[in-house]
C-alpha cells in the first residue's frame, strides 16, 4: 500500500478529474490554482493550468498535487493572462502519464485550443481509428485528444461551430472547459453526466466541477451549466447555446454518495444533507441494535450522522484518523509499509471495547478495506460489528470518467450480500436500496426512465458504449487511457 494515498480510500471508486476555468481576471492562473486545490479530491496524481494573455498561451503541467506544483512565484509568473483553465486528474504514471496531463493544447488553423475534460468518451477508440486512417497523428493516449482532432478536421469555420460539430460525434460523458483565442467555452454533455457549475467574481466568469471551487476564491454561485448547454464567454459577453438534441438528463448519482465534497451544492442540493438523508434512509431500511454508530473516516461521516439521528443510536468516533501522516512520510521498509492502515487510522479501543457498533461506509468496491476495518474493530474488543453501506451494491463498471476496477474485481458482482457479510466477517451487512438512495435525494426512481445515471448499481447505462462490447462490458476501456 502506498502511503501517498489514504489507505481507507484505496478501495473506492475514484473520480478521475476536476476542471476549472476563468475569464476576465488579472492573474487568472492564480484563481485556477486555488480552484484546483479545492477540487484536489477529484484527482490527486497530476495537475495542469493553461493561460491566455491575449496573444500567447502558457502552460504548466506536472505530476503530483496542486500545492507543490502551482505555489511558486516562478511557475505562476509564467502563466500570464486574464483567462485560464485547469485540470486535476488521476493518471497513469511515467512518460505516457505526462503526455496525458491536461489541459491538452493544440495550435489549430484559426486559433489556439486548450481543453480540460471531466468524463469519458465512450466511442473514443472507434473515432480514433477513423481519425488515424485519415492521417491524424495523436500525441497522447487520452480520449480527450479525439475532441481536438475532430475540431481540427471539422468543415465548419468558427471554433464554436467546429467544437459543436466535434461533440455531436462523441458519446459518453463530458464536462469541458476550453480556452481559445476567442474566449472561454464551457460545455456539458446532453445527459449532464458529470457536473459543471458557473460562478461570478466581480467581472470574471468562472466554471468549475463543484461549487467548493467557487467558495475558495470568494466567487458567487450563479447556476449549474445545463446538460447539453454550451456557453461562450469573451469580450462580447456571455452567450448560451443549446446545439444538441434535448434529452432527459442523467447526472451521476455517485457524485452525491462519494465523489463531490460534502460542502458542495450539486443540482441545487447540499451534498452533506443528501448524505445525511442517505444515512437516515439506511437506518429505516436496515435497522440494527447497537451501542454506537461509527463512521469510516472521512467519507462515511455525514451518512453516519444521519443514521445516528434517525435511529437514536449515539454517534461516536470509533476510528481516529491521524492528520500527521503526510505525503512526505517515507516508509523505511516493506514490513512497516504494511502497517499503513494503523498509521493513518486507529481504533478508539477505549470506546469500542465490549460494545456493539454499527459501522457506516459509503461503498464497498473490492471489499479489501472493509475486511481490514471490521478486523480493526474486532481487535479493539468490539462485541458485535454491523456494517451499513450508504450506496447499493456496486455491481458494474463505470465508463463515464470514474476509475472502476474491472467487473471481476467488484465484490458485489461476485457475491450476494450474505456471502459478502461472511467475506468481510461482519455480524450483519446491509446496503441502501436504489429506491432509498433516490428517496434521500427527494426523488422517486422512475424505473422506465431513471432521472440519473445509476449504472454502477443497476447496469442501466444511459448511453451506448460503442467501445465496449457486451462480452467485456465489465472491463474499463483499456486502449484509451483515463485522463
Ligand atoms: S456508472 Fe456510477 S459512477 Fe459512473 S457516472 Fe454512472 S452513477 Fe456515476
Amino acid at each position: 500500500m502506498d502511503m501517498l494515498t489514504n489507505p481507507f480510500d484505496d478501495d473506492k471508486l475514484r473520480e478521475e478529474c476536476g476542471v476549472f476555468g476563468i475569464w476576465g481576471a488579472d492573474n487568472a492562473a492564480s484563481f485556477v490554482a486555488l480552484g484546483l486545490h479545492a477540487l484536489q479530491h477529484r484527482g490527486q496524481e497530476a495537475a495542469g493550468i493553461t493561460s491566455f494573455d491575449g496573444k500567447h498561451f502558457h502552460s504548466h503541467r506536472a505530476m503530483g498535487h496542486v500545492a507543490g506544483n502551482f505555489d511558486r512565484d516562478e511557475t505562476m509568473g509564467k502563466l500570464a493572462g486574464h483567462s485560464a483553465i485547469g485540470h486535476v486528474r488521476y493518471s497513469t504514471t511515467g512518460e505516457s502519464g505526462l503526455r496525458n496531463i491536461q489541459p491538452l493544447f493544440a495550435e489549430l488553423a484559426e486559433s489556439g485550443f486548450a481543453v480540460a475534460h471531466n468524463g469519458n468518451i465512450s466511442n473514443a477508440m472507434k473515432l480514433r481509428r477513423t481519425l488515424n486512417r485519415r492521417g491524424s497523428i495523436f500525441q497522447s493516449t487520452s480520449d480527450t485528444e479525439v475532441i481536438i482532432h475532430l475540431v481540427a478536421t471539422s468543415g465548419f469555420s468558427t471554433t464554436l461551430d467546429r467544437l459543436t460539430d466535434a461533440l455531436k460525434q462523441v458519446e459518453g460523458a463530458y464536462s469541458l472547459v476550453v480556452l481559445t483565442d476567442d474566449g472561454l467555452i464551457a460545455c456539458r454533455d446532453p445527459l449532464g453526466i458529470r457536473p459543471l457549475v458557473m460562478g461570478k467574481l466581480g467581472e470574471a466568469t468562472i466554471f468549475a466541477s463543484e461549487t467548493v471551487a467557487l467558495d475558495v476564491i470568494g466567487a458567487s454561485f450563479l447556476r449549474d451549466v445545463d446538460p447539453g448547454e454550451l456557453i461562450l464567454v469573451n469580450d462580447g459577453g456571455i452567450r448560451s447555446f443549446r446545439p444538441f438534441e434535448k434529452l432527459a438528463p442523467r447526472p451521476c448519482i455517485f457524485e452525491h454518495v462519494y465523489f463531490s465534497r460534502p460542502d458542495s451544492i450539486a443540482e441545487g442540493k447540499s451534498v452533506y444533507e443528501v448524505r445525511k438523508n442517505i444515512g437516515a434512509e439506511l437506518s429505516r431500511e436496515a435497522p440494527v441494535e447497537a451501542d454506537y454508530v461509527v463512521p469510516v473516516p472521512d467519507s462515511g461521516v455525514p451518512a453516519a450522522i444521519g443514521f445516528s439521528q434517525a435511529s437514536g443510536i449515539p454517534f461516536e468516533l470509533g476510528i481516529i484518523r491521524s492528520h500527521y501522516v503526510g505525503r512526505t512520510f517515507i516508509q523505511p521498509s516493506q514490513e512497516v509499509r504494511h502497517l499503513g492502515v494503523k498509521l493513518k487510522h486507529n481504533a478508539n479501543s477505549a470506546l469500542v471495547d465490549g460494545k456493539s457498533i454499527v459501522l457506516i461506509d459509503d461503498s464497498i468496491v473490492r471489499g479489501t478495506t472493509s475486511v481490514k476495518i471490521v478486523q480493526m474493530m474486532r481487535d479493539a474488543g468490539a462485541r458485535e460489528v454491523h456494517m451499513r453501506i450508504a450506496s447499493p451494491p456496486t455491481r458494474h463498471s463505470c465508463f463515464y470518467g470514474v476509475d472502476t476496477p474491472e467487473r471481476a474485481k467488484l465484490l458485489a458482482a461476485q457475491m450476494n450480500v450474505e456471502q459478502m457479510r461472511d467475506y468481510i466477517n461482519a455480524d450483519s451487512l446491509a446496503f441502501i436500496s436504489i429506491e432509498g438512495l433516490y428517496r434521500a435525494l427527494g426523488e422517486d426512481r422512475d424505473d422506465a426512465q431513471p432521472q440519473r445515471c445509476d449504472a454502477c448499481f443497476t447496469g442501466d447505462y444511459p448511453t451506448s458504449l460503442t467501445d465496449v462490447t457486451e462480452k467485456d462490458r465489465g472491463t474499463p476501456l483499456s486502449l484509451v487511457a483515463s485522463r
